[in-house]
């Protein structure tokens, strides 16, 4: 029987390779629902191509043109403009499957409502598990649903561990995260202050949304990452290790207690952990090119710089604090890197705004939504109120 999917962020990066490995696939899957902020005519193609019951514009305007749009194309796909329409279609019935590719903790509630409904949750939205840690694990656990990761990292851990979780505290010794470095791998630490948006949105390996791309330049990508391993894979942080490989074929390992290490290889496309999250336990095509090992470029490895990449240390940091902490950085992390893409703060700024929010505020231990939402508003007011202090880079 084919799987009914619902797309949260369909006209992003993640979202529109989704769409890419699912019309690879008409006999297993049918498009249910679509949603985005504002890309209209992109969206207005999506619904074209894909026919979905139900479209979803976080902006209201923009809703209202799609609206117009189908009407005019003749298209029978409804805009959904209620404040809890992405929380509908994550968890409407008729649905199966969930990607969840929105950027940012705006994306926790609809994932939440996904985990209660017990749906198969695809999750490339990491500050989502970041900011809601314990209480989405929870809800996932009640709501019976089944929580597959989409980052290219988690789905290599993924696929190199042993399929029954109830062995991996005995047999692993710990994680091994890879990172290409990003653009700056190479750079001066000391000219760091001066690189532009455009610069820092120029990743080597992967073609992504800005706000995950300017993480992956600081490395607070790879922060958020630790982050979201300790949750996905119940690891102790002292488990979880960073290692740079700027060619991005290794994309994670596995360390076993006899230091046998278990990874995942390809070429950088997300269409693989896509199609495996899709497909699991299965596998199935994915339009990605295979490896062709004669022809590989040496794989090289090395240690982050500190200097280069102080973000990175503070995952371990927050998740040594309390359980409120990850949600704070990635807050702050948040507001600091759309100040830097509006060309209000510096690049080395970005770290210095999430470094002074932490340093100010030690939040408290949380285990509901409503606290964590709490949290999320006033780490976002005091990191807006550093940026504002230190105006224009
Ligand atoms: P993107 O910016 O390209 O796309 C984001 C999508 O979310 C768009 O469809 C946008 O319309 C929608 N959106 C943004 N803000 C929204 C809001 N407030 N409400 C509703 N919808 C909103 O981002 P991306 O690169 O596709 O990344 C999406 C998520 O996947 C991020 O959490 C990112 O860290 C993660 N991820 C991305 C990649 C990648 O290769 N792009 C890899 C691993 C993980
Ligand atoms: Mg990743």
């Amino acid at each position: 029987m084919k799987q009914n999917l619902t797309v949260l962020g369909s006209t992003g990066s993640i979202g529109v390779n989704t769409l890419d490995v699912v019309a690879r696939h008409p006999d297993r899957f049918e498009v249910f629902a679509l949603s985005a902020a504002s890309r209209v005519d992109l969206m207005l193609e999506q619904c074209r191509q894909f026919s979905p019951q139900f479209a979803v514009m976080a902006q209201p305007q923009a809703a209202q043109e799609l609206s117009d749009k189908l009407a005019q194309a003749g298209l029978a796909t409804r805009v959904l403009a209620s404040a809890d329409a992405l929380e509908r279609i994550a968890s409407d019935e008729r649905v199966q499957v969930v990607m969840a590719a929105i950027v940012g903790a705006a994306g926790l509630p609809a994932c939440l409502a996904a985990a209660r409904a017990g749906k198969r949750l695809l999750l490339a939205n990491k500050e989502a598990l970041v900011v809601g840690g314990e209480v989405f694990l929870r809800a996932v656990r009640e709501g019976g649903a089944r929580l597959l990761p989409i980052d290219s990292e988690h789905s290599a851990i993924f696929q190199s561990l042993p399929e029954d979780p109830a062995t991996w505290a005995d047999r692993v010794e710990k994680i091994i995260l890879t990172a290409s470095g990003g653009p700056f791998r190479a750079r001066d630490p000391a000219t760091l202050s001066e690189v532009k948006p455009e610069q820092a949105c120029k990743h080597p390996n992967w073609v992504m949304g800005r706000k995950i791309s300017v993480d992956s330049a600081t490395m607070m990508n790879k922060a958020l990452e630790v982050i979201e391993a300790r949750y996905l894979f119940g690891m102790t942080p002292e488990q979880i290790e960073v290692v740079i490989h700027p060619q991005s074929i290794i994309h994670s390992l596995v360390q076993y207690r006899d230091t046998s290490v278990v990874a995942q290889l390809g070429t950088p496309d997300m269409r693989v952990p896509i199609a495996y999250g899709l497909s699991w336990p299965e596998r199935v095509a994915s339009g990605a090119q295979a490896l062709d090992f004669r022809a590989l470029p040496t794989m090289t490895f090395e240690a982050p710089d500190a200097r280069r990449f102080p973000g990175l240390q503070l995952a371990w940091e927050v998740l040594a604090g309390p359980t409120g902490s990850t949600a704070v950085l990635n807050a702050a992390n948040e507001v600091a890197v759309q100040a830097f893409l509006d060309g209000r703060i510096r690049f080395d700024q970005i770290h210095q705004v999430n470094r002074a929010t932490l340093d100010a505020w030690s939040a408290p231990q949380v285990d509901e939504l409503a606290g964590l939402l709490a949290i999320d508003e006033q780490a976002r007011e005091r990191a807006l109120a550093l940026v504002r202090k230190m105006g224009p880079g």
